[in-house]
C-alpha cells in the first residue's frame, strides 16, 4: 500500500495514498494557532518596561495525512511537539485554526449538523489517564451506556444489554456494571475509558499516550486489546505515543514530528530499520528499545526549542548534526524518497 503526506509545495496525491482505497480519514493542511493579546494590565506593565509579549504558538502546522480503513497509525514526537492537539482536531475535540478533515471523502466542515454528528460519532478517542477521564460519580452501567442512549444508538430498555456486551468484548465482567472507577484497577479502568469509545460504534480509535499510565504487563495486555479489536471490528487507529518501541509493535505506518511538522513517514519496519530523517534516527538512537544491542543511548543534542519561537529554516537545524547553511534559512519540504515513504530534509535534495 503506498501511502503520502505532503505539505502545500507537496500536494498530496490522496487517493494513491491509500492504494486507491477511499481513505477513511484524510488530514487537508490541518493547523492549530494559539495567539493570545494584552489585556489591559499588561499593556501597562509593558509600557513600564516590563518583558510581556503577545504571542502566536504553531502547535500544529500544516499537516497532511490519508489514513487507510483498518490502518494503525502511530504518531510519534517528543512532548510538546504537537501530537496530542492533532490527536484532538481528529477527534473533533479542538477545531482547527485552519485545513480541513475529510470523513471518507467528505469535508466535515461543510457536512449538515446531522452528518458532521454522525461523523464525529464515528471517530472516538482513548485518553492516557483513565480516572481523570472517567467521572467518579458515575456507574460503569451510566459511563458507558450514556452516550449510546443520548445518541439514539440504544433505547433505555436496550441500555443494559448493550453494556453487557461492550463490557464482555474488552474484558470486564457485565456484573461490576453497578460499580464506580475508583473500585477498578488501572488496567481495568482503562478498558472502561475503551468501553465508553466503544459503545457508540466508532470505526476509527484517537489513542493518546493510552497505555503510557500503566504497568508494563498491563500495557501488553492493552495493546493486545486494542489488535484484538482492530480484527473483530475492523477499527482504524491513530495511536499517539511518545513510546516507540510501543508503535513499532503495533503500527502500520509511522508519522514523526517535530515542533508540530510532521518530519518523516514511512512504513513501520522501514522507518525503524533505515529512518531517512536526522531527526527520527536522532529518536531512534536515543530510545532503548526491547530489540536493539546497543548498550550505549545517545541522547538528542540540545533541548527543544519553545514554541513561542521556532528556529528560522529547518525548525531540527540547532540541534541537527548534519545542518547545512541552508538549513538555518530554508524550511525543507516534504518529499516522497522512496515509495511510500515521505521525509522533509533537505539532505534529500542530493539524491
Ligand atoms: Fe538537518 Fe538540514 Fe535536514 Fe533539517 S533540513 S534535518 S537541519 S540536514
Amino acid at each position: 500500500m503506498t501511502n503520502a503526506l505532503s505539505s502545500q509545495a507537496n500536494p498530496e496525491p490522496r487517493r494513491a495514498a491509500t492504494g486507491g482505497v477511499q481513505p477513511i480519514l484524510e488530514l487537508a493542511h490541518l493547523t492549530k494557532r494559539f495567539s493570545s493579546s494584552l489585556d489591559f494590565a499588561e499593556r501597562v506593565a509593558k509600557r513600564l518596561g516590563a518583558k510581556v509579549q503577545e504571542y502566536d504558538v504553531h502547535a500544529v502546522d500544516d499537516v497532511s495525512l490519508s489514513i487507510a480503513p483498518g490502518e494503525v497509525v502511530g504518531l510519534v514526537g517528543e512532548s510538546g511537539c504537537g501530537k496530542t492537539t492533532l490527536g484532538r482536531m481528529v477527534a473533533g475535540i479542538m477545531p482547527p485554526s485552519s485545513g480541513q478533515l475529510l470523513y471518507k471523502g467528505q469535508p466535515m466542515a461543510v457536512m449538515s449538523p446531522e452528518q458532521a454528528r454522525q461523523a464525529k460519532l464515528k471517530i472516538q478517542m482513548v485518553f492516557q489517564d483513565p480516572m481523570a477521564s472517567l467521572n467518579p460519580r458515575m456507574r460503569v452501567s451510566e459511563i458507558i451506556g450514556e452516550a449510546p442512549r443520548v445518541h439514539g444508538i440504544v433505547s433505555r430498555k436496550e441500555q443494559a444489554d448493550h453494556v453487557a456486551t461492550i463490557m464482555e468484548k474488552v474484558g470486564l465482567d457485565p456484573t461490576y456494571a453497578a460499580r464506580f472507577p475508583h473500585q477498578f484497577s488501572g488496567g481495568q479502568r482503562q478498558r472502561i475509558g475503551i468501553a465508553r469509545a466503544l459503545a457508540v460504534r466508532p470505526d476509527f480509535l484517537v489513542c493518546d499516550e493510552s497505555v503510557a499510565a500503566l504497568d508494563v504487563s498491563i500495557q501488553a495486555q492493552i495493546i493486545n486489546l486494542f489488535m484484538e479489536l482492530r480484527r473483530d471490528l475492523g477499527l482504524t487507529y491513530l495511536f499517539i505515543s511518545h513510546d516507540l518501541g510501543v508503535v513499532e509493535h503495533i503500527a502500520d505506518r509511522t508519522v514523526i514530528m517535530y515542533l508540530g511538522r510532521v518530519v518523516e513517514i514511512a512504513p513501520t519496519p522501514e522507518l525503524f530499520s533505515q529512518p531517512n530523517h536526522p531527526y527520527s534516527r536522532a529518536l531512534l538512537d536515543e530510545a532503548p528499545r526491547v530489540d536493539t544491542r546497543k548498550r550505549i543511548f545517545a541522547p538528542i543534542k540540545g533541548e527543544i526549542p519553545s514554541p513561542l519561537d521556532p528556529p528560522s529554516g529547518c525548525a531540527f537545524h540547532p540541534r541537527c548534526p548534519h545542518a547545512l547553511p541552508r538549513c538555518t534559512m530554508e524550511r525543507p519540504q516534504m518529499r516522497e524518497v522512496a515509495p511510500g515513504r515521505f521525509s522533509a530534509c533537505h539532505l534529500n535534495d542530493a539524491r
